[in-house]
C-alpha cells in the first residue's frame, strides 16, 4: 500500500519507518532542504554545527531507544551520570546537584531527593513526596485529571509553599515546555516526575553524539528507501484535495520556486506536519469536524536556541545544566557533551532562551548581549580581568511556533492519530500519545499513526495493494 506522509520530523519519518516494516511503500515529502524539522541543524561557514535545539535523551523514552537499536545506532547516544544539576543563583559559579545511586525505582530518586539539602527544606520535601502519592499510585487517570490547573495551582493544592517553584520548578517546567509554572499544566510535570521516580533510569539523559539531521534522521532515511520507501526535499504539500465524500484524492505538491505545482496519489495520506501549520490547509469541508476545530486549542510556543563560541573553556561539567536565569533555561558545554562538537581547548555552550514571547522579535545582537549579561552571573570569575574569556562567534536559533502550549485544558485538543477521515491520519508530537510534546511523544506518534494504518486497512484488504 502506497502511503504518503508530509513532513520529515521525526513524527513523519517513525510513521514511514513503521509502515515499511510492515511491507508499506512510505512516502515522505518535506517542505525544507533539512531533515528533523524541530531536531534540524545545519553547518556554517567554518563547518560547525548549530541546531534548532538542545536536544536531551532520556531513559524514560522506551519507543526512542527501541528505534536506536531497530536503526542499530544505539552506540550513538552519549549517556551520562545519573544526576539532575542546577546552578545556585544564591552563589554564582555553584551548583546543586540530584545524584540517583544505582539502586532500584522509586527508592534511587527518593535518595537523590533526600539527599540534597541546597534547594529544598525537610518539610518541602515531605510534604511534596505526600503529594506525589497519587500519581504514583493512580497513574494515568490521575495525571490526566490534574490537567485543569497550573503546576502553581497543583502547588498550592498540595500546601507545598511556592518557593519550591523558585528553587526547582521554574527551571523544570521552562526545560519540559518553554513556559513558567504559573502557565504550565500540571500533568506536563506530573508525567516528567512520575517517569523519573517511578523507572530506575527515567531520568538518566543522554546526548547524541553529533547533529540529528545526520546522526539519526539519515538513518531512518537510509532504513526506509532500503525497503522501496521514498523520502523528498524540498517538497511542501500546499492543497489536500478531496473526492465528494470528503476523503482524501491527492496531495498537491510544489517545488521549491513554487513555479511548479504536481499532486501525488496513495491509498492513505498522513499529515505529520506542526499543528499550526496543519491548521492553515485544513478544507473547509472538514472544518466543522469535532477532530479538526479543536485544534484551534494547541498553539506553537516561541522559544530561542543560542551557540556562542568561547576562546576558552568555561567549565568541565559533562552534562545538562539547569541555569535558573530569568532568561535561560537549560545548557550545556557541547565541546565536552557531544563527539562531534568535541574540542579541548574552548567551550560551545548551547542554550534554550525561554520564555521567549518577548524576545522571539528581538535582534540576534540584544538576545545575545541579554545571555551574556546572565552568563556573567553564571560564570562570575570567567567574564573579568585581564585574561577573561572572550566570545569568538554566536549563531541564534528562533522558533516562533514550537511544539504546542502545554497549558492547562490542552490535553482534550489533542487528535488521535485516526482521523474522523477514512483515509486520513496524523502524526506529530501533538497528537494523543502518553509522551507530550517531545521527542519520544514525536516517534511514538509516528508508530502510533503506522499502526492506525494497519488496523484501517486491514479491515478493507480491497484497498490493500
Ligand atoms: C529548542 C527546543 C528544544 C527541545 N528539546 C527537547 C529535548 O531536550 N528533548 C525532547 O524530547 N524534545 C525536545 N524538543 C521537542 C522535540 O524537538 C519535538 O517534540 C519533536 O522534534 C517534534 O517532532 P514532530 O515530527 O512532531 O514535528 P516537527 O519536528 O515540527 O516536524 C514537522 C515537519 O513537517 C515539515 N513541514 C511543515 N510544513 C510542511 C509542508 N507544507 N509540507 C511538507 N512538510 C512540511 C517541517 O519542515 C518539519 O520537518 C525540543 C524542541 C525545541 C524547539
Amino acid at each position: 500500500m502506497r502511503v504518503v506522509i508530509a513532513g520529515a520530523g521525526l513524527a513523519g519519518l517513525s510513521c514511514a519507518k513503521y509502515l515499511a516494516d510492515n511491507g508499506h511503500i512510505p512516502i515522505v515529502l518535506e517542505a525544507r532542504d533539512v531533515l528533523g524539522g524541530k531536531v534540524a541543524a545545519w553547518k556554517d561557514e567554518d563547518g560547525d554545527w548549530y541546531e534548532t535545539g538542545l536536544h536531551i535523551f532520556f531513559g524514560a523514552y522506551p519507543n526512542m531507544l527501541q528505534l536506536f537499536k531497530e536503526l542499530d545506532i544505539e552506540d550513538r547516544l552519549q549517556w551520562k551520570s545519573h544526576s539532575m544539576i542546577f546552578n545556585q543563583p544564591s552563589e554564582p559559579g555553584t551548583y546543586s546537584r540530584f545524584d540517583f545511586p544505582d539502586i532500584p525505582a522509586p527508592v534511587n530518586g527518593v535518595s537523590a531527593i533526600l539527599s540534597n539539602n541546597d534547594m529544598l527544606s525537610w518539610n518541602e520535601k515531605i510534604l511534596f513526596g505526600l503529594g506525589l502519592v497519587p500519581a504514583m499510585l493512580r497513574g494515568q487517570k490521575y495525571l490526566d485529571k490534574c490537567d485543569t490547573k497550573s503546576w502553581t495551582d497543583w502547588l498550592k493544592e498540595h500546601n507545598i509553599p511556592e518557593r519550591v517553584n523558585d528553587e526547582v520548578f521554574i527551571a523544570m517546567s521552562k526545560a519540559l515546555n518553554f513556559i513558567g509554572p504559573d502557565e504550565i499544566s500540571s500533568t506536563v510535570l506530573l508525567t516528567a516526575l512520575n517517569r523519573f521516580l517511578q523507572e530506575k533510569n527515567g531520568s538518566k539523559m543522554a546526548f547524541l553524539d553529533g547533529a540529528p539531521p545526520e546522526r539519526l534522521c539519515q538513518p531512518m532515511v537510509d532504513y526506509i528507501t532500503a525497503r522501496g520507501g521514498e523520502v523528498h526535499m524540498n517538497s511542501p504539500l500546499r492543497e489536500i484535495n478531496l473526492n465528494e465524500d470528503s476523503t482524501v484524492k491527492s496531495f498537491t505538491i510544489a517545488s521549491l520556486n513554487e513555479k511548479e505545482k504536481k499532486e501525488i496519489t496513495a491509498d492513505a495520506y498522513v499529515s505529520a506536519m506542526p499543528v499550526d501549520l496543519f491548521k492553515l490547509m485544513i478544507p473547509n469541508q472538514w472544518k466543522g469536524l469535532d477532530a479538526f476545530s479543536k485544534l484551534d486549542g494547541l498553539n506553537g510556543v516561541p522559544v530561542i536556541n543560542i551557540h556562542l563560541w568561547f576562546d576558552k573553556k568555561l567549565t568541565d561539567i559533562d552534562h545538562l545544566l539547569f541555569s535558573r536565569s530569568p532568561l535561560l533555561s537549560v545548557y550545556a558545554d557541547m565541546s565536552i557533551t557531544c563527539k562531534e562538537y568535541e574540542d579541548p581547548n574552548r567551550s560551545m555552550l548551547e542554550l534554550v532562551f525561554a520564555p521567549a514571547k518577548d524576545w522571539i522579535n528581538r535582534s540576534d545582537q540584544d538576545i545575545v548581549d541579554a545571555t551574556m549579561e546572565e552568563l556573567k552571573k553564571l560564570f562570575p570569575t570567567h567574564f573579568m580581568g585581564d585574561n577573561k574569556t572572550k566570545l569568538r562567534k554566536y549563531k541564534v536559533v528562533k522558533t516562533p511556533r514550537s511544539v504546542y502550549k502545554a497549558v492547562p485544558g490542552c490535553q482534550e485538543f489533542r487528535p488521535s492519530q485516526k482521523s474522523p477521515i477514512k483515509n486520513f491520519f496524523l502524526a506529530g508530537d501533538y497528537t494523543m500519545q502518553k509522551y507530550l510534546a517531545s521527542m519520544e511523544g514525536a516517534v511514538l506518534s509516528g508508530k502510533l499513526c503506522a499502526e492506525s494504518i494497519n488496523k484501517e486497512y486491514s479491515k478493507t484488504p480491497q484497498n490493500v495493494s
